[in-house]
C-alpha cells in the first residue's frame, strides 16, 4: 500500500473540485490487520473530517460499533458497491501530524502489526482523552518558513511586516498567540493572517494553563572545551546537519570518552536553527544527574519516563508539539515525542536491549528513529562503548558512518581488568560468593577510602529451589520457572509472573522434605559483604529494594555523597553512573549472563563486563576491575578484559556469518499461546507448515524453524509455542508473511504475536 493513496486532502477543496464525487474514509483499527477498511463519510462529517483524528465506525458482520483512526481521505466514484457509513468523529483536530501518519504506517509493515495497533500505541491515552479542553490558538513557523530563515530562498515574496513577523516568532523560541505576535511585531492583524495563507505560520492549539508553565527560557550552563577528539566527533555530526540530509552516525567512543558533551554541542547547533532535539537513553539512565546534565544547559527539557500519569503526559505531549521545548530526553517512546521539526535524535547506549518493545507494535526506536530521522532530513547519532553488531556491521559496509572517540577525557587509562578463575579458588569452594582475590581488593579498597561497586545479575536470596530427593528444581505451578527464595519475605517468588507463597516444607513432585536453597542473589551477597565487612556501609539496589519511587535517585545520591562504602546489585547499577571516587568495581559471576541459552549471551557478557568496567576510574583516582568466572577463555570475557571492542566484534561476527545469523540475516520470531496445549501446538505446527509450503519461487531461499516448543513453553498458566522464519532481508520475510498471513485461520482460543529482529528469546 503505498503512501500516495492517502493524500492529506483539504476538504472543502475536495468538495469544490468534486461536488458530485462521494468522500471515503480510511479507517485502522486496533487490530492486527495491514490494510484500511474503506468508509462512506456521510455529508455531515464531510467539512471536518481530517486523517489523523479518530472516528467510530461499524466493524465486522454484527456492525458494533468500534474506535478506529482516520488515516486517509480520499474521493471515490459514485456506483460503487455500497459502502458503510462513519458513525461519528471524536477529536476536533487530528492526534498525529502526516509524518506521524506515515511513521505509524511504516512501523506496521517493517514489524508485521496493524496500524492501527500502532497509532493505539503511540499517542497517549492522555491525549485521545482530552476531548473538550478549553483550547488557545497559537501560531508557530512551517518548515517552509524556516527554510526561508535560514536562507535558503525559496522565492516567496514578502512584505516588509510579514518578514519582521517571521523573524519575531523565530527569535520568541515559541509559539505565540496572535495578540502576542502582533504586539512583539509591531504589526496589525492583516500581514499575519496573509502568512498563514501562505502557510508560512501554522496555529497550533495548546489548552490555557500551559500559557504560565512554558515561560522563559531558563539559566544556561556553559559548553565545556572540547578536546580534539570530540571536535571531530562534532564536526562529523553537524556536516549533515548543515546540508539539510540525513546520515546515521556510529559514535563509538569508550566509556568517560566524553559523548555527552559531543551530544550536546550537536543540539546546540540544531536549536539554534529553531528546530527541536530528541534524546534517547535507557529508561534506567534518566537520572536527575542525566537530566541535570541536559536542564543545566538547555532552558527548556521536556522529560518523557514511564512513571508518568496520563495527565503530565498529555501536557508535555501538547507542550512538546507547540515547539514549546528545544530538547526532549526521554525512554524507548520519546523517539515519538512530536516535536515539530525535528533537528536530530541522538540515542545513547544504542546497544541497551529496553529500545525493542516488548509488546505489539514490537519496533526498535533505533530503526524508527533512523526512519524518522531519513524522513525529516535529518542526522541520527548512536553512541555506545559497545555497539551492536547489527549497528556495528552497517558502519563497516559505509551504510552507516562510523566515529570512534577511542580515549577517556583527560587521557585517563581505561581500568585494568583483571580476570578471576574462581574454579580453585577455596573461599568459592566452601559456598562463597566473593572469592579470595576479590575479599582481598574490597577490604584494600576500604583502606583508602574508595568506593566499590559489586555486580550480580540475579536477585532475590537464591536463585534455585532445589529437590535433593529427585533432583528437580521446584518450579511455579503456572510457568515453567524455578521459583527464587526471597529471605526478607520468607517466600519464594516466580521471577516471571510474581507468584508468591510460602517456601515449600516438602518437594511437590516426591514429597520429599530434602528442599534445599542453591546459588547465590543479590540478597544473600548483601547478607555475606555485610558479614565479611562490618565496619562498611552497604547499600544493594535491584527492583526489590527500590520498589518505592524515587529510591533508586535517592540510592545515587547517598553514594555520590559518600554515605556508602560498598553498592551491590543487578544491571540497575551496570549502566551510565558516573562517581569518580569508584576505585573499584567487581562482577560477582560473569557466567550468569554467559551461559543464557541465546545468540547474543556472548555480545551481552561483553557488553556488561565493558559497561560495568566503565563505572570506575572516572576522576582523578585510578581504578581497577575483578571478574570472576570459571569460564576465564571465553572469547567475550577475554576480549572485553582488554577494552577489545574491535576485536571482539570481529571474532563475534564471523561466527554469525558462519551460520548466517543476525546481522547477516533476519529473523521474524511468531510465538503461539493458549490455555490448551494441544490445540497451541497444533496452530503453530499448521502455521509452519503453510510457511514452509509458501517458501516457493522468489521466497526458495527462506527457511521456516520449527514449529516447536519456547523456551518457556508456560508462562502465567498459558502454553508457548513458536517458530522462526529467516530470510535474506526482511523485505523478503515480510513477502512470506504476508502471502501466508491473510487465509491463516486460528482456533478462537489461541493467539499470536509476530517479533521481527527479536532480542527476546523467552
Ligand atoms: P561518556 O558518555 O562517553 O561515557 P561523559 O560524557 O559522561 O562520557 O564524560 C565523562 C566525564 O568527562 C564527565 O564528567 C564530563 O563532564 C567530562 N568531560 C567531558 N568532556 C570534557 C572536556 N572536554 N573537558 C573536561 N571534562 C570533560
Ligand atoms: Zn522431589
Ligand atoms: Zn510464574
Amino acid at each position: 500500500m503505498s503512501q500516495g493513496q492517502f493524500g492529506f486532502a483539504d476538504v472543502p477543496e475536495w468538495e469544490r473540485a468534486a461536488r458530485d464525487a462521494v468522500l471515503l474514509a480510511e479507517v485502522v483499527f486496533n487490530l492486527p490487520l495491514e490494510r484500511p477498511y474503506t468508509y462512506a463519510v456521510p455529508d455531515g462529517l464531510r467539512d471536518l473530517l481530517r486523517p489523523g483524528q479518530r472516528v467510530r465506525a461499524p466493524l465486522g458482520r454484527s456492525n458494533r460499533l468500534v474506535t478506529g483512526y482516520c488515516v486517509g481521505v480520499i474521493a471515490g466514484e459514485r456506483g460503487q458497491r455500497p459502502l458503510k457509513e462513519l458513525e461519528s468523529l471524536l477529536d476536533r483536530e487530528p492526534l498525529v501530524d502526516p509524518s506521524m501518519l506515515e511513521l505509524t504506517r511504516w512501523i506496521g509493515e517493517r514489524y508485521l502489526c496493524g496500524w492501527g495497533q500502532v497509532l493505539d500505541s503511540v499517542i497517549p491515552a492522555g491525549v485521545r482523552n482530552k476531548s473538550g479542553t478549553r483550547e488557545l490558538q497559537y501560531f508557530q513557523l512551517s518548515e517552509q518558513a524556516i527554510e526561508l530563515l535560514s536562507g535558503a530562498g525559496s522565492g516567496l515574496r514578502l512584505s516588509a511586516q510579514q518578514r519582521v513577523i517571521l523573524e519575531s516568532l523565530q527569535r520568541a523560541g515559541q509559539p505565540q498567540t496572535a495578540a502576542e505576535l502582533c504586539a512583539l511585531a509591531g504589526t496589525g492583524p492583516a500581514p499575519l493572517a496573509a502568512l498563514r495563507r501562505k502557510g508560512l505560520v501554522v496555529p497550533f492549539r495548546v489548552r490555557s494553563e500551559l500559557d504560565q508553565e512554558s515561560g522563559p527560557v531558563g539559566h544556561t550552563e556553559q559548553d565545556l572545551l572540547m578536546n580534539a577528539q570530540q571536535q571531530r566527533a562534532l564536526e562529523a555530526i553537524l556536516k549533515p546537519i548543515r546540508e539539510s540530509r540525513h546520515e546515521t552516525l556510529l559514535l563509538h567512543g569508550v566509556t568517560g570518552s566524553g559523548k555527552t558533551e559531543v551530544y550536546i554541542q550537536a543540539i546546540r547547533e540544531v536549536v539554534s536553527y529553531g528546530r527541536q532535539a530528541i534524546v534517547l537513553v535507557p529508561e534506567i539512565s534518566l537520572t536527575p544527574q542525566t537530566i541535570r546534565r541536559f536542564r543545566s544547559r538547555f532552558g527548556s527539557v521536556a522529560v518523557l519516563h514511564s512513571h508518568m500519569t496520563d495527565t503530565e503526559r498529555h501536557r508535555q505531549w501538547q507542550t512538546i508539539a507547540a515547539g514549546g521545548v528545544h530538547v526532549v530526553v526521554g525512554a524507548r517512546s520519546a523517539v515519538f515525542a512530536p516535536v515539530p521539526h525535528p533537528g536530530l535524535i541522538v540515542i545513547d547506549e544504542e546497544h541497551e536491549p529496553s529500545f525493542k518493545q516488548d509488546s505489539t507494535p514490537r519496533y526498535h526506536a533505533r530503526e524508527v528513529a533512523r526512519r524518522r530521522c531519513e524522513e525529516a532530513r535529518v542526522p541520527l547519532v548512536l553512541g555506545s562503548a559497545t555497539p551492536t553488531l547489527e549497528s556495528w556491521l552497517r558502519a563497516n559496509r559505509r551504510e552507516d558512518r562510523l566515529v570512534s572517540m577511542p580515549q577517556r577525557v583527560a587521557d585517563r587509562p581505561l581500568p585494568p581488568v583483571l580476570i578471576v578463575d574462581v574454579r580453585t579458588d577455596p573461599r568459592v569452594a566452601r559456598g562463597s560468593s566473593i572469592g579470595r582475590a576479590l575479599h582481598q581488593a574490597i577490604t584494600r579498597t576500604l583502606q583508602e577510602r574508595g568506593q566499590t561497586i559489586l555486580f550480580l545479575n540475579l536477585r532475590g536470596y537464591s536463585p534455585v529451589v532445589w529437590c535433593r530427593t529427585c533432583g528437580t528444581g521446584v518450579k511455579c505451578p503456572a510457568c515453567d520457572i524455578t521459583l527464587t527464595w526471597h529471605r526478607d519475605r520468607q517466600a519464594v517468588v516466580c521471577h516471571s509472573c510474581g507468584w508468591t507463597t510460602d517456601p515449600p516444607q516438602v518437594c511437590p513432585a516426591c514429597q520429599s522434605p530434602a528442599v534445599r536453597y542453591l546459588g547465590a542473589g543479590t540478597q544473600k551477597l548483601d547478607e555475606e559483604v555485610s558479614g565479611l565487612f562490618p565496619q562498611a556501609r552497604v547499600l544493594r539496589m535491584d527492583s526489590d529494594s527500590m520498589s518505592k519511587p524515587g529510591s533508586h535517585d535517592e540510592a545515587l545520591e547517598r553514594f555520590r555523597r559518600g554515605e556508602v562504602d560498598i553498592l551491590l546489585g543487578t544491571q540497575m547499577i551496570a549502566k551510565g553512573l558516573d562517581f569518580p571516587n569508584v576505585t573499584l568495581v567487581g562482577v560477582v559471576d560473569a557466567d550468569t549472563m554467559l551461559r543464557q541459552p541465546d545468540m547474543r549471551a556472548a555480545e551481552r557478557t561483553f557488553q556488561l563486563i565493558a559497561q560495568v568496567a566503565g563505572r570506575t576510574g572516572r576522576g582523578e583516582r585510578s581504578g581497577r576491575v575483578l571478574v570472576q568466572t570459571t569460564s576465564p577463555d571465553d572469547p567475550a570475557v577475554r576480549f572485553a578484559s582488554k577494552h577489545d571492542y574491535v576485536g571482539f566484534a570481529g571474532h563475534e561476527l564471523s561466527e554469525r556469518r558462519d551460520t548466517q545469523a543476525p546481522p547477516f540475516s533476519c529473523v521474524a520470531r511468531v510465538i503461539f499461546r493458549g490455555l490448551d496445549e494441544r490445540r497451541t501446538r497444533e496452530a503453530a505446527i499448521a502455521v509452519a507448515d503453510r510457511l514452509r509450503a509458501a517458501c516457493t519461487g522468489e521466497l526458495q531461499s527462506l527457511r521456516v524453524l520449527g514449529a516447536a516448543p519456547a523456551p518457556i513453553v508456560r508462562l502465567r498458566n498459558y502454553w508457548r509455542f513458536h517458530l522462526q522464519i529467516c530470510g535474506r532481508t526482511v523485505e523478503l520475510v515480510r513477502q512470506l508473511w504476508q502471502a501466508v498471513e491473510r487465509s491463516l485461520e486460528m482456533p478462537e482460543d489461541v493467539e499470536f504475536a509476530v517479533d521481527v529482529d527479536p532480542i527476546n528469546s523467552r
